[in-house]
């Protein structure tokens, strides 16, 4: 797809450092914490950081923030990696926070000798105490002057494992009167003994707090423009205080933009964990959850998603995105890319009656309406065939109802025209199957003496394959379900309808090749996408529909 080239105020910012000569070349980095997977927000920075480094002829690496043992693994590295690559990007070094473990120890002794950091001994409780408040200045700790020696002494005795966990804190000395909280002696190191960390195993006990680690591993790895998001505002003057404070020659510039909020899901890592460990959606690759893997598997290609986010750009205005705009990024790739195909969810099976028994031929269909350099595939076409039952009423309920009906004639899609002669029902009176003729002059073209107003699709009885078909909807039923006052529980509105399955579909025969992961459009139906789980049965996903359905009901309102 054809994408959109971005303009913002960060690309502003680095045009006139670039003009002024204040850099020559661009260094950005996007630096995720490996504690869960990535999702569509992380997609907004991932393009923004790689994005400039591309177009700058710049540099972005990937840097792992792993300054927290407890919570990350493994696991979540290898995905991030993934998905980085995935979404189209390559970086240009590959670093971990915890590469620098051993600088930003020497770093923060260096503070200590400064007289600018101490080590503390108030409990977590009244550490929250003497903070203060936003109208009210914090206190001193008791042990906010303790001697340059005897505070290096403390910090090496507990990085030797001689203290207990919350003990000891090592804290910047800076202003406990300070207007901005974060300035107020923060925590720049805390003690976590036992803990097995992926990268350092047990080599340490003590760790950086990540206000502590991002600047200077920032300017360890040369970045010009740190961008993160707007929490972090209120951290830039800690950010900058830390770099003024040491010795180091690079000091980046720290670029606050919104977080992308999305309709209709939830975005942080803490609640798609939840989900995923509650079992309310099939893990992390589930293709309905906003992560990076679960769009993936849903069938979004890397294209669409950095459209998407090139298009909702780069502000400081926090805001909510329609779902609708990530949908209709992926429908309007998938309307250009995805070849056409037949499948009949609701198969209703039908009898040519003068087509005969012994006969078949194989129409050809064209891959694309609009693209022949996407070919034809071959249709084989017999006496039996199916139609989705929804295509069929014995009496038209109105005059927009062009499909078939008793009597009433109608074009299979890329193929004859036929006519419902008769209607079979089973036992329980259900309509079981129809019988209708073909007419043999239809074929690509018009009868001369009527109109055929309608078209339907369908699938050869003997050649069709089998399938499960997943209709997938939002994962939510309120557009921001963590932030209902009303309803505490923002599980409350998951939507119970977000996956259909359909277990007995079927589809035109070339589907049955169809490889992992490979789109198509289901013509009526909407864009689908074979699952990249490998099971015995062909699955397929809907990545979404043909038009968007939710505008008309929000519409409608
Ligand atoms: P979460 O709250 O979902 O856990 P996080 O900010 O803690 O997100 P990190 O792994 O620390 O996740 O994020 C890596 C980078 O991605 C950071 O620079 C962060 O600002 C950015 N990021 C995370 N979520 C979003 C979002 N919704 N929109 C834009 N950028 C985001
Ligand atoms: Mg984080």
């Amino acid at each position: 797809m054809q994408e959109q080239k971005p303009t913002n105020f960060i690309r502003q910012v680095i045009d006139a450092d670039l003009a002024s000569g204040k850099h020559s070349s661009i260094a950005t980095r996007f630096p995720p914490e490996p504690n869960g997977y990535l999702h569509i927000g992380h997609a907004k920075s991932i393009v923004l950081n790689f994005g400039i480094a591309a177009d700058y002829r710049g540099s972005c690496n990937l840097r792992f923030d792993d300054t927290n043992p407890q919570k990350e693994e493994e696991e979540f590295v290898d995905a991030i990696e993934h998905d980085v690559e995935w979404l189209g990007y390559h970086w240009d070094n590959l670093y971990f926070a915890s590469d620098y473990f051993e600088q930003l120890h020497d770093y923060a002794v260096e503070l200590i000798s400064k007289g600018l950091a101490y080590v503390c001994e108030l409990s977590a409780e009244e550490m929250r105490e003497y903070r203060g408040t936003l109208t009210e200045a914090g206190r001193n700790s008791l042990w906010r002057d303790r001697s340059v020696d005897e505070n290096l002494d403390l910090f090496g005795r507990m990085r030797a494992g001689e203290f207990e966990d919350g003990s000891r804190i090592l804290r910047a000395k800076i202003d406990m009167a300070a207007p901005n909280i974060n300035m107020r002696d923060p925590v720049i190191y805390r003690i976590r003994s036992g803990l097995i960390h992926h990268q350092t195993g047990d080599a340490w006990c003590l760790y950086p707090m990540y206000d502590f680690t991002h600047p200077i591993s920032d300017a360890l790895e040369g970045i010009t423009h740190s961008l993160c998001t707007l929490e972090f505002e209120d951290h830039r003057p800690l950010y900058d205080w830390v770099l003024d404070n040491i010795t180091i020659d690079c000091h980046p510039q720290q670029i606050e933009f919104s977080r992308l909020n999305l309709q209709y899901t939830v975005m942080s890592k803490r609640k798609l964990t939840q989900l995923v460990d509650d079992g309310l959606v099939n893990g992390w690759n589930d293709p309905r959850m906003p992560t990076i893997a679960g769009l993936r598997r849903r069938g979004y290609t890397p294209a669409s998603i950095r459209e998407f986010c090139n298009r909702i750009g780069i502000t400081k205005a926090d805001n909510s995105i329609e779902m609708g705009m990530l949908e209709s990024c992926i429908r309007e790739d998938l309307e250009q890319s995805a070849p056409r195909r037949m499948a009949v969810l609701s198969p209703l099976k039908v009898v040519l009656s003068n087509y005969p028994e012994d006969q078949s031929e194989q129409l050809s269909a064209p891959n694309h309406p609009k693209d022949e350099s996407m070919g034809k595939r071959l249709l084989p076409f017999e006496r039996e065939l199916y139609i989705d039952r929804n295509d069929f009423m014995e009496v038209a309920p109105n005059r927009k109802f062009k499909r078939l009906v008793t009597g009433g004639e109608v074009r299979l899609r890329n193929s004859y025209v036929i006519r419902c002669d008769e209607v079979i029902r089973d036992q329980q009176g259900e309509i079981s199957e129809l019988h209708c003729s073909y007419d043999p002059d239809t074929l690509g073209k018009n009868p001369p003496d009527r109109k055929i107003k309608g078209v339907i699709h369908w699938v050869s009885a003997k050649h069709g394959v089998k399938a499960e078909v997943r209709l997938y909807d939002r994962l939510f039923s309120h557009p921001a379900p963590d932030s209902d006052k009303e309803i505490e529980d923002w599980k409350h509105h998951l939507n119970l309808q977000s996956l259909v399955v359909v277990e007995n579909a079927l589809l035109e025969a070339s589907l049955g090749e169809a490889q992992p992961g490979e789109r198509f459009q289901f013509e009526r139906e909407g864009y689908f996408c074979r699952d990249s789980v490998i099971t015995d049965k062909l699955v397929m996903n809907r990545v979404v529909t043909l038009r968007d359905s939710w505008a008309r009901i929000e519409n409608s309102k």
